[in-house]
């Protein structure tokens, strides 16, 4: 079986290759059991020339939906009739892919690479892969795509997070979030890069960049073709945005903008969701009920304000001091 490695990968290079669609492993580390920790890379390079988008899925291991995606957009694509290029990372977290958990296994401790950038090249495992793939892949992108879900554990609306900082960029950034389709538009005010989340670091070095969120095991069962097929759409409708395809930019009339904010336990337990997704929620009301083994109540998770739920936990069981729910606030309906 053919490994397709990639390497001296140099993408500004590949770049160059018009009309031309290419996969492989770009490789980054070696193990202790002799196999290689790898990025894997769809590249699709139009005929002519124009800008770069990058989409990876999987930066949280558990958040399949996301590779699918990748893989159903990249398979649609026509280099033919492209101006620019697609660069799909379908498993940017590519251990943690395979283990089926939200970090991998290289770090003496687990780090969760959604909070690690830009990264050290000089740092543990995490933050290293952090640091190589924000300088080989993300600096030379016009724009980004990094796709999230619930994962093992949580329940969500399709949310799709963006920069809403006033300048060009995040311009930039709410109109591809527009473009992506889903109803619930995340606004993220505040953007410092503190956190290390990969789409504000991106934002930070010039390239507008989307946090899509959509799926989790929740939904998986009935729901897992159409949420594929809405990422691939959302990544048509954005390369359309950048005009690498032909074509008008779709637009949908049923979205509204959130601030967004986890709602934590304060005691773990049996977790019982009262509120489902799209439900509106007073300030006080109850969102969740937490019992012992036992079945007596040790905690009630309440709304902090009147708000809108757009996620939840999904699974039976809730840690102390764990995220609960996650409820929108200052709903503004999109124009
Ligand atoms: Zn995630």
């Amino acid at each position: 079986m053919e490994m397709n490695m990639l390497e001296n990968f140099n993408l500004k290079e590949e770049l160059k290759k018009r009309g031309t669609k290419k996969i492989g492993y770009v490789p980054f580390a070696q193990k202790a059991n002799g196999s290689w920790v790898s990025i894997p890379v769809m590249l699709a390079v139009g005929k002519k020339e124009g800008p770069v988008l990058l989409a990876d899925g999987c930066c949280h291991g558990d958040e399949y939906e996301g590779t699918e995606g990748i893989i159903a957009a990249f398979d649609a694509l026509d280099v033919s009739e492209m101006s620019g290029a697609f660069v799909g990372v379908p498993a940017l977290n590519l251990d943690a892919f395979g283990e089926m958990r939200r970090y991998n296994g290289n770090d003496f401790v687990p780090v969760d690479l959604n909070r690690t950038f830009p990264g050290n090249e000089e740092g543990y495992f995490t933050s290293s892969l952090a640091h190589f793939y924000f300088n080989n892949f993300i600096k030379h992108a016009n724009g980004l795509i990094t796709l999230h879900g619930g994962g093992n554990y949580l329940y969500l609306s399709p949310v799709t997070n963006f920069q809403h900082m006033g300048d060009e960029t995040s311009k930039m950034s709410e109109a591809m979030a527009r473009a992506f389709g889903f109803e619930v538009l995340w606004r993220d005010d505040e953007c410092s890069g503190e956190q290390g989340m990969e789409d504000q670091v991106s934002y930070l070095n010039g390239v507008p960049a989307i946090t899509p969120e959509i799926g989790g095991q929740a939904t998986r069962l009935h729901h897992r073709e159409e949420t594929v097929g809405r990422i691939r759409e959302g990544i048509m409708n954005v390369l359309r945005l950048f005009k690498i395809l032909d074509g008008e930019v779709k637009t949908f009339d049923d979205q509204y903008y959130v601030n967004l904010e986890y709602i934590y336990s304060r005691h773990g337990g049996i977790h019982k969701p009262l509120k489902k997704e799209g439900e509106e929620v007073r300030k006080g009301e109850t969102l969740s009920i937490i019992t012992d083994v036992f079945g007596r109540e040790v905690d009630r998770v309440l709304s902090p304000y009147d708000g809108v739920v757009v996620g939840f936990l999904a699974y039976s069981i809730i840690n102390p001091r764990s995220w609960s729910y996650l409820l929108g606030r200052d709903v503004k309906k999109a124009d």
